[in-house]
């Protein structure tokens, strides 16, 4: 379901061995303040835009490794990295698995990047005190202590993007139960 009027935004690694693009405008771009995320980039937050895996793309010839973390949730994490500069572009977490990339919004080219900016805060109870969001707040961005539920906070057309993209897990996974049960 890709937008013709929509530019992709791109991005890239330090080193430029790896290039990717991003076909539709994201779900919802999370900046989150909880003390994993500031142990993982060594910064104050994190931010991560949320795209379909399948309007996400790598136009390099060179491909990410994955590395599996453990995560806050205990389900776990994908980080996806350059295999030659080790910076880390986006990843996937275990509850939507493979089907949604979080986009690293560092690694965004400075034009994409000026069109991403947060719309959420999460976690903000671990927060670096000195981080101060009142300007976030008068732009009308939510702020949440923990997390939050996509419903209340995402555009009513990513969160139709996101329900036709459970459906598709959830027939996906009715036929992998198929598939095992004739391998079976
Ligand atoms: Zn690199
Ligand atoms: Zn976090």
């Amino acid at each position: 379901m890709t937008d013709e009027t929509f530019t992709p935004l791109k991005g890239h690694c330090t080193c430029r061995a790896i290039t990717y693009e991003v076909l539709a405008p994201f779900l919802c771009t999370n900046c989150c303040h909880c003390t994993w995320c500031q142990r993982e980039t060594g910064s104050a937050f994190v931010l991560n835009a949320i795209i379909e895996t399948s309007n996400f793309r790598i136009t390099s010839d060179t491909k990410p490794i994955h590395v599996d973390v453990p995560s806050a949730s205990g389900d776990g994490q994908m980080m996806a990295r350059c295999p030659k500069c080790f910076i880390v572009l986006y990843g996937d977490y275990a509850d939507d698995g493979t089907w949604t990339t979080y986009v690293r919004v560092g690694t965004l080219d400075d034009e994409s990047k000026e069109r991403t900016k947060p719309d959420v805060h999460i976690f903000t109870s671990t927060k670096m005190d000195w981080v101060d969001l009142s300007g976030e707040k008068a732009r009308g961005v939510p702020i949440f202590e923990e997390s939050y539920r996509r419903i209340h906070v995402w555009r009513n057309d990513a969160n139709e993007r996101f329900d036709l993209l459970k459906i598709r897990m959830e027939e996906s996974k009715k036929e992998e139960e198929v598939e095992e049960k004739v391998s079976n």
